[in-house]
């Protein structure tokens, strides 16, 4: 018996999703030309009519803004926000996110806007078995991220406990005496909790965790899996940020949900003119839908989030839902071209967490991507943290590692055989990875080549 929290619009036939999806984006594009300087401008600019965005295809005739965009239109780039959507009594908190680099991107939100985010995780949380017997520990930071504000609200509605601690450094104690049912967090968060726990001698499986929600980063499906095998439950993922996507994946494990009839998510082939087709990779582009009447603090039409996705169904799902599911997106900052074929952080997790491999590293790893001997060479180096690197069988790990890799990089098995490019592993003992040593969100693929 499958769970929903709004049966009607989770289940609602694929011709009726469409029409309601392009009804949304027609009042989205009218509120946009209405209420935000920045689309005012733009359509005054470009000669468009509001009303001549009828069909969600038409969004291929709006601009794709980025973030930069957003920076740029906001101070102290311009005087005004020019992506605030919404008279200052209607905002009820302001966001950023944390920009890699320069000034934060600012968000505007509406109460309106926080019911929506929730609702959007509600489902999510529903379609993964959660209900009001739940206790949850929240292990994303309440800060200026919408993420673990945006879980507490949904759990109000679903009549769950949340346990906000924000971070994953809590007391076992926490887990003893309050038995909560389930943990979010990110994978490697979790890894760590785990060990510390056995260290203790708290065996993770033996706890009251029922379900895990992995979130904050993609990952690969073997970390994940490891994961899954050391708490002995299942784990969920979800993909959310600040933007307004929050897609998830149900107990089905066969996609993420994309909350269809609240965000609108296209994916676009790399120069962002066109639209790829269904199960194609491309990067994820998102315009938030307005219900009829709705406001919305900051209204991004066609955002492109830097991620990427490829669409693996609008076909319904095994649990009922009709609303489309896509991969497990990727940060194409995370990607890196190497002779011709592009390599992200999840290709190098998913080599370290091969089968067999975990009985001798923790899971803990940085790469580095490096000029070969010759100018026409790269290197790829792998150091993976060990409990004892002495006795690690580093030689079948590397194997693996080695065998895995160029099975899913093809592109790069002649030059592999030509020496062009060539695979290095070294191993260090717990703690030992340059990145343990950085502050901030550690980057575990870093390409040292001088640039060309
Ligand atoms: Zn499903």
């Amino acid at each position: 018996m499958h769970r929903y929290h709004n049966p009607a619009v989770e289940t609602m036939d694929r011709d009726d999703l469409d029409a309601l999806i392009d009804e949304r984006v027609r009042y989205t594009a009218r509120y946009a030309a209405e209420h935000s300087p920045f689309y005012r401008h733009w359509f005054r600019e470009n000669g468009v009519e509001p009303g001549d965005i009828r069909v969600h295809e038409d969004l291929l005739r709006l601009p794709i803004v980025s973030g930069r965009t957003i920076r740029e239109h906001q101070p102290p780039g311009t005087t005004d926000f020019e992506f605030l959507s919404a008279g200052w009594d209607a905002v009820f908190t302001i966001q950023e996110t944390s920009g890699t680099s320069g000034t934060p991107k600012s968000f505007f939100l509406t109460w309106d806007d926080w019911k929506r985010y929730a609702e959007k995780y509600a489902r999510s949380f529903v379609s993964q078995g959660f209900g009001a017997e739940d206790r949850t520990v929240v292990c994303a930071s309440y800060g200026m991220n919408v993420g673990a504000n945006t879980m507490t609200l949904a759990a109000q509605r679903l009549g769950m406990t949340i346990i906000p601690f924000g971070k994953c450094d809590f007391a076992s104690r926490v887990l003893t005496s309050y038995r909560p049912t389930a943990i979010v967090g990110s994978v490697f968060k979790l890894l760590r909790l785990a060990r510390r726990l056995e260290k203790e001698g708290i065996h993770p499986e033996d706890t009251s965790i029922r379900r895990l929600i992995a979130g904050g980063e993609s990952f690969a499906d073997e970390s994940r899996k490891y994961l899954s095998e050391v708490w002995g439950c299942p784990v969920y993922n979800t993909y959310g940020s600040t933007e307004g996507t929050m897609c998830g994946e149900c107990t089905e494990l066969s996609g993420l949900h994309v909350p269809e009839d609240l965000v609108h998510l296209d994916i676009y082939d790399p120069q962002l003119k066109a639209f790829v087709p269904d199960g194609g990779c491309g990067r994820a582009v998102l315009t938030t839908l307005l219900p009829e009447g709705g406001k919305a603090g900051t209204l991004l039409i066609n955002y492109d989030t830097e991620d990427t996705t490829a669409v693996l169904s609008r076909e319904q799902c095994a649990c009922g839902r009709t609303h489309m599911r896509i991969i497990n997106p990727q940060r194409e900052a995370e990607t890196f071209w190497i002779l011709g074929s592009p390599v992200n952080r999840v290709d190098i997790e998913a080599g370290v967490f091969q089968p067999g491999n975990l009985d001798h590293v923790t899971g803990e790893y940085e790469s580095f991507i490096t000029p070969g001997a010759s100018p026409d060479e790269v290197a790829l180096h792998v150091t993976m943290e060990c409990p004892d690197p002495e006795k690690a069988d580093t030689r079948s790990i590397s194997e693996r590692f080695t065998e895995h890799f160029l099975q899913v990089k093809r592109g790069l098995v002649p030059m592999y055989e030509e020496k062009k490019f060539t695979l290095h592993f070294a191993f260090v003992s717990v703690a030992g990875l340059e990145l343990q040593k950085v502050r901030g969100r550690p980057k575990r693929l870093v390409d040292r080549r001088p640039p060309a």
